[in-house]
């Protein structure tokens, strides 16, 4: 079959969304759209029986309970409520005291939907601490013991980082988090669907999924919300009708819940198969790029990293030329548009990596119907595109030569 273009290595933004998942949402559309908060006829049944069949889905992906299931419009709004819900609600001392309100545990290179939520937080009287990775971008048990406080209330650490895949040590933070009687939360919108999850054993609390990054999708989530040993309360941020047990007012978006339901049943049915054969993809991309360049580097943990993402940093080779060369591969970068600038990505920072190696640097991540061949290109295409970028760089010649260029004076203007 012949390749279409661009093609699409950046499922880590968003995946298609499964045939088999549109299909299930269909019917919620036009004949079964009652609304499940409906108790005295057939539509609303229906309706409600679609998101039981949902809940249940979602609860066999993540091996929680059904009961323990909010459905929400996505990761973000999953943080938002598991973070501001569980600090306003377990917060040691009030608004305006002169005391802390809490101490919350963080890392600085998570996604900007923890981020931001845990600054706000800040703002508000509330301690944060975040987190420093060291290059491999991992967060360990030991350093979240580091920062406990005897005010902690809160540890938010995302499962697997959505920029370089690196995978943190959950199950051991939980297990410290329950040891010390405080409430964790994980961000698991780049793990759920793809590896292996059991709430019970890996000690989370609250966890957060979106479905547009398990083929299912756009503007539907879910929050894990534990009901024993403990039973997490959170103070409600959407106040209304009390649907979601209160913790989310609002009309079920029932399609998209069935839509996210039937994506979580083949996720749990597919994911080993696929994770094979996303890491054999992946391994063969990394080969073929590192095996013909020089001054390469792959970012994040060696072995701990998610199956479906690389992010290679070019040496010698200007951010926006590599983008602008490699435009037939739709992935991401290592720069990101804040306002008109473009900024070097937080996360590659974050890892040490310098400003200029951070904003030439890809991103990319396989998917279920990513293909060897369209691996194959890509991975040639950069390969050809690097070395005709560096073929007019002037330091790279250097570098060739042997120079030092850590050593060079430069000239300031
Ligand atoms: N957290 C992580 C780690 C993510 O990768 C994303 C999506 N980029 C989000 C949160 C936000 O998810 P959503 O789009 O469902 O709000």
């Amino acid at each position: 079959m012949g390749l279409k273009f661009p093609i699409y290595l950046d499922h880590a933004a968003t995946t298609p969304c499964d045939p088999r998942v549109v299909e299930a949402m269909l019917p919620f559309f036009t004949e079964r759209y009652g609304n499940p908060g409906s108790r005295n006829h057939r539509f609303g049944w229906e309706a409600e029986e679609g998101v039981d069949t949902a809940r249940q889905q979602v609860a066999a992906l993540i091996g929680s309970d059904e009961k323990e299931v909010v459905f929400t419009s996505g990761a973000t709004e999953s943080n938002n409520i598991a973070i501001k819900g569980a600090a306003y609600m377990y917060e040691r001392a009030p608004a305006g005291s002169g005391r802390p309100r809490g101490h919350i545990i963080s890392a600085i290179h998570e996604h900007k939907a923890v981020l931001d939520p845990c600054k706000r937080l800040q703002k508000e009287g509330f301690d944060v601490t975040f987190l420093e990775p060291g290059s491999d971008g991992l967060i360990t048990a030991e350093m979240v013991r580091g920062a406990m406080r005897e005010d902690t209330i809160l540890v938010t650490i995302m499962w697997a980082n959505n920029e370089i895949g690196t995978i943190n040590e959950i199950r051991e933070i939980g297990a410290l988090c329950h040891e010390r009687e405080v409430i964790f939360h994980t961000d698991a919108t780049q793990w759920v669907g793809k590896m292996p999850t059991d709430v019970g054993k890996d000690n989370v609390d609250l966890l957060s999924m979106s479905g547009h990054k398990i083929y299912g999708p756009k503007g539907v989530g879910a929050l894990y919300v534990r009901r024993r040993k403990p039973r997490v309360r959170l103070q409600s941020l959407v106040d209304g009708g009390g649907q979601e047990r209160g913790f989310r007012s609002g009309t079920l978006n029932v399609p998209g819940i069935v839509g996210l339901g039937k994506a979580a049943e083949i996720a749990l049915q597919e994911m080993e198969q696929d994770g094979r054969r996303l890491l054999a993809m992946r391994t063969r991309l990394e080969n073929a790029v590192t095996a013909a360049l020089d001054v390469v580097q792959v970012n994040g943990h060696r072995e701990k990293r998610l199956p479906q993402i690389t992010n290679i940093s070019f040496g010698f080779v200007e951010g926006e030329s590599l983008m602008m060369a490699v435009k037939e591969i739709a992935c991401s970068s290592g720069s990101a548009c804040t306002s008109a600038s473009l900024e070097p990505s937080y996360v590659l920072k974050a890892l040490g990596v310098g400003d200029e190696l951070a904003h030439s640097s890809l991103r990319l991540s396989l998917g279920r119907w990513t293909t060897d061949e369209q691996v194959d290109y890509a991975a040639e295409a950069i390969v050809k595109s690097v070395k005709k970028l560096r073929e007019l760089s002037p330091l790279y010649d250097m570098h060739k030569e042997g120079i030092d260029l850590s050593k060079v004076e430069w000239a300031h203007h």
